[in-house]
């Protein structure tokens, strides 16, 4: 590798949790001073998991009020419940209005992002369109909360797709992943 980039949760998220479980922000490693490379040539990226808000176009895109060239783009139900009617809509109008600095759009099939509301077919017609892969997420997988039908259909019908640990740890990124190559191998996906 030449490169790598790290994507930690925005300012909406870190806001959430923080007050969910009235902690101090640093408990959950949040600082922007972690991106820097200590222990070779690979350039270290500073990028976010940005956070849909509304069903407007808004997203947040920083870490520490600190905006990112690019993010992967999620939906954290806790985090925009309160203002979204239609996860549909707040898709649609942050894709269109946001989709040259999305790289990734993150666990489409898994709790947070409405597993159940969301009209997965609708998501990866707007992906496609716009050229932007979207996630098979190991971490949702390996906790038995991923909607397997939708996963089913993101596999089969999105043009780009990225395989991905959503790992916290470096015991998520190994054990996780036999998990998400158990499935692709038993549905013969590769
Ligand atoms: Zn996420």
């Amino acid at each position: 590798m030449t490169e790598i980039a790290i994507t930690d949760h925005s300012d909406a998220c870190m806001d959430f949790l923080t007050k969910k479980f009235n902690v101090s922000r640093n408990t959950f490693r949040y600082s922007i001073r972690k991106w820097k490379n200590v222990h070779n040539n690979v350039n270290l990226l500073f990028w976010v998991e940005a956070d849909i808000l509304n069903e407007d176009w808004d997203i947040c895109t920083t870490i520490q009020w600190q905006e990112s060239e690019f993010i992967n783009l999620s939906a954290h139900k806790d985090v925009s419940w309160a203002n979204i009617k239609s996860i549909d809509k707040a898709y649609k109008n942050a894709i269109e209005k946001h989709h040259k600095i999305i790289k990734c759009i993150c666990h489409p099939c898994s709790i947070p992002n409405y597993w159940q509301e969301v009209d997965i077919e609708a998501l990866i017609e707007l992906a496609n369109q716009y050229d932007i892969p979207l996630e098979i997420n190991w971490s949702y997988l390996y906790k038995w909360a991923t909607n397997i039908e939708k996963l089913h259909t993101v596999i089969q019908k999105a043009n780009k797709l990225y395989i991905n640990s959503d790992s916290h740890s470096l015991f998520w990124l190994k054990e996780y992943r036999k998990w998400v190559i158990k499935f692709l191998e038993e549905n013969e996906y590769i």
